[in-house]
């Protein structure tokens, strides 16, 4: 893990209520991406802790540049995004208890550790989760010409191959021609 994520609780007292806000500026880990989608640049969060019964509560919003390739004309797609973040981070005794309690979910929740917290599943999670798993340039991308590999929406409407065409018709006259032999055998 990385410890640009990592926010020390030290100065936030322990009275429930008792809030402290932050700001970080971290370079974008590789981590942060799907197949087709990846963060670029500096992921930045406004944040603030504030201490509760069971920990330290986490909310912020985070700013960040995301790059994606078109699905279907494999253009590059520069996207600048702003996502809420929410989460609770456990004492850990507290998590114990609730553990002990029986409390399945126990065993998922984020950790105070050493006075600290670990804010990058947090937003990785947060980041990779609003990712499109099909992402497009646009809605009504018409992708790419099948013949040429050219983009349909940079080419004019009547974009067609002749030769393309003149060959289907030359394939299509020996297919008849073959079919007409099959007949008369
Ligand atoms: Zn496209
Ligand atoms: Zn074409």
């Amino acid at each position: 893990m990385s410890d640009a994520f990592r926010i020390s609780l030290a100065d936030l007292r322990r009275q429930e209520g008792s809030r402290l806000e932050f700001v970080r500026s971290i370079p974008a880990p590789d981590t942060f991406a799907t197949a087709l989608v990846r963060t670029i640049g500096d992921i930045s969060v406004d944040g603030a802790l504030q201490s509760v019964s069971e920990g330290v509560l986490v909310t912020g919003t985070v700013d960040y540049t995301t790059l994606a390739e078109c699905a279907r004309c494999l253009r590059e797609v520069e996207e600048d995004l702003t996502s809420d973040v929410t989460e609770l981070y456990f004492y850990p005794n507290r998590a114990k208890a609730l553990q002990e309690s029986g409390d399945e979910e126990a065993e998922e929740v984020a950790l105070i550790e050493d006075d600290t917290i670990d804010i990058e599943p947090l937003l990785r999670d947060t980041i990779v989760g609003q990712m499109p798993f099909i992402p497009l340039c646009d809605e009504n991308c018409p992708g790419l010409c099948a013949v040429c590999g050219g983009r349909l929406a940079d080419l004019p409407d009547d974009h067609a191959h002749e030769e393309e065409f003149q060959e289907m018709t030359a394939l299509d006259e020996l297919r008849a021609k073959l079919a007409a032999e099959e007949q008369g055998s």
